[in-house]
């Protein structure tokens, strides 16, 4: 059966193991071969001020070149580079390929925003974190006043101690910390407190529900007022249409990201975003005259 899947292929099937299980060895194998061959890439979704449009930062995000399948998301691959470990190597080739990504924009004189870079809770077991983002400062000459890093609500509250003293010490660098994917996890006021944060970026499951008259509305106001009281920004993520955006004018939320605002792009289309004074898509003149 080997044979016949084709030339230098090399097929897991084993009687007695289900697809599952060997759809994920298959993953796993081909991932260490996407580590080994280099084959991930960053893309990068802006992140704007809610009332003007101006980009105020963006985020990286990742995504794997497949040979075969194209260009993958992380929800392909992501939690099997959790569970093997993997997700340290790809972590480390995120932060070199995006701060070597911010020297190139820089060098070419764009006015560059600060960009957010992902981590995994395991890229801390090791304590190389820090080390390593003060390397690829140095090499590609890139101050910590353009780096941001993003951890999840819930990877931070189960790494104890051990992933707080670490994020304080890149806090130290000038490095600003964002919370991801806030409302999914289950941190309490004085764990926020604790961790000072500079921004929380409130999860899409609450910018989903908000509308006009809506109970999600006085839930994400309560979020903000929070945030604030704590001397943090606040990011919807996930913004989508014009009615959200709208709500989130009203309720105060800082900056907005969103496919209302642009999906995530390549690196090559971020120079015409960063000389845009407004990313908000251009509102139809004609059709607000027919209906005013
Ligand atoms: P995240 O960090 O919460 O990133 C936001 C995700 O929401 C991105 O998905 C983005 O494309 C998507 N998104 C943005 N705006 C909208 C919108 O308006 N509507 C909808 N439906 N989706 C929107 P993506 O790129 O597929 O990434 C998924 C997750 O994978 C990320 O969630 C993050 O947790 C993880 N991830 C991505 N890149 C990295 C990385 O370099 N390292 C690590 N450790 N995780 C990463
Ligand atoms: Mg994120
Ligand atoms: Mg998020
Ligand atoms: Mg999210």
């Amino acid at each position: 059966a080997a044979k016949a899947e084709g030339k230098g292929r090399f097929s897991f099937y084993q009687p007695g193991l289900s697809d599952k299980l060997m759809n994920r060895l298959g993953k796993e194998q081909a991932l260490r071969r996407a580590i080994a061959q280099d084959e991930f890439i960053m893309v990068y979704q802006p992140r704007v001020e809610t009332m003007g449009g101006a980009l105020c930062g963006m985020e990286a995000l990742v995504r794997w070149m497949h040979p075969e399948r194209g260009l993958l998301p992380p929800e392909e691959f992501i939690q099997v580079a959790e569970d093997t470990g993997m997700i340290r190597e790809i972590g480390s080739a995120v932060i070199e390929k995006t701060i070597a990504q911010i020297s190139v924009w820089q060098d070419a004189g764009l006015p560059v925003v600060p960009v957010s870079i992902n981590v995994s809770a395991l890229q801390f077991d090791e304590g190389h974190l820090r080390p390593l983002l003060v390397a690829c400062m140095r090499r590609y000459r890139v101050n910590a006043d353009l780096i941001e890093i993003e951890i999840t609500e819930s990877s931070m509250l189960g790494g104890g101690d051990l992933v707080s003293g670490q994020l304080a010490a890149i806090r130290e660098l000038g490095i600003k910390l964002l919370i991801d994917d806030f409302g999914t996890g289950y941190s309490s006021l004085s764990q926020l407190q604790r961790l000072e944060m500079d921004v929380l970026k409130i999860d899409r499951a609450f910018t989903s529900q908000l509308r006009k008259e809506s109970s999600a509305n006085v839930l994400f106001n309560a979020i903000v007022v929070m945030a604030h009281a704590l001397d943090m920004r606040v990011v919807a993520e996930g913004v989508e249409t014009l009615e959200q955006l709208r709500a989130l004018q009203l309720l105060g939320c800082d900056e907005v990201q969103g496919f209302y605002v642009s999906r995530p792009v390549a690196a090559s289309e971020m120079p015409a975003l960063m000389q845009r004074e407004c990313l908000f898509p251009p509102q139809r003149a004609g059709l607000r005259l027919v209906s005013g």
